[in-house]
């Protein structure tokens, strides 16, 4: 059997949530000094790796590559493929913080507006008192700022830094700074920090169990319409696509 699936030429590993929490714990137990990329891969950052080389390199170049979407676990499915379940940012987020609880992980958070950011952190606090913070910043940086950032993060030395600037920013982001950044794993989480502090509701279980999770955050915040044609797009062109020899 296969070790990994691939769709549209990117390579998923075929593992569960329980697995990659189990790898990325052993990374962290290891202290390697090279950075361990995680990248959440949904429909559009396959997509956008069909046109955008740099992105793709990126990709390609990561330490895990996880399915983010129920439209790339589908797709696996018909084309037969052995990706089983869906490892979203969000919830690899809230496993990271239960498991960091137990194991008084440190975690650095990058991203989303200043009082989202604020307020993650003390939701935090409060409900994983063992897991240590060990720096924030918000998303809405200039240029200009993000060597001071990045040297932030260094000092910080987390073992995990989380970035939270959106697909496919966060990805290149982290390739950017990948030598400087003196973490252990850097994840590209979306808008997990809005929800870890309660400004967007994830979608509820039975709704995410239906695959319908994008239909409940079209209509929870409907000026995404426009972001999610490309979920249909993906579909056909996952279900036809042919590699090329
Ligand atoms: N964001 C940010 N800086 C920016 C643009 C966006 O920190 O310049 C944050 C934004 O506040 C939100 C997240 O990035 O917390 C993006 O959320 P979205 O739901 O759009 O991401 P997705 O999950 O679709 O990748």
């Amino acid at each position: 059997m296969s070790q990994t699936t691939n769709i549209m030429g990117i390579s998923f590993p075929n593992v569960t949530m329980d697995q990659t929490v189990a790898i990325l714990s052993h990374v962290v137990e290891q202290r390697r000094t090279e950075l361990f990329h995680v990248i959440t891969g949904n429909p559009e950052i396959v997509m956008s790796c069909q046109k955008n080389r740099t992105l793709r390199a990126v990709v390609d170049q990561a330490g895990l590559v996880t399915a983010d979407g129920a439209g790339i676990v589908m797709v696996s499915r018909v084309r037969g493929g052995q990706l089983t379940e869906r490892v979203t940012g969000c919830d690899l987020l809230f496993r990271l913080l239960e498991e960091g609880n137990r194991k008084r992980w440190s975690f650095y958070m990058l991203g989303a507006e200043e009082h989202v950011s604020e307020r993650a952190l003390e939701v935090i606090e409060q409900n994983y008192p063992n897991v240590v913070v060990s720096g924030r910043h918000h998303g809405y940086f200039s240029t200009d700022e993000e060597q001071q950032i990045v040297e932030e993060i260094r000092d910080a030395n987390p073992d995990f830094l989380i970035v939270a600037l959106g697909a496919p920013n966060a990805e290149q982001w982290i390739d950017k700074y990948r030598h400087q950044l003196n973490a252990r794993v850097a994840i590209g989480v979306g808008g997990s920090l809005d929800i870890v502090a309660g400004k967007t509701k994830r979608a509820p279980a039975l709704w995410q169990k239906l695959n319908l999770e994008w239909l409940y955050r079209l209509l929870s915040q409907p000026s995404r319409w426009r972001r999610q044609l490309i979920l249909p797009r993906f579909a056909v062109r996952a279900l036809l696509f042919r590699e090329q020899k």
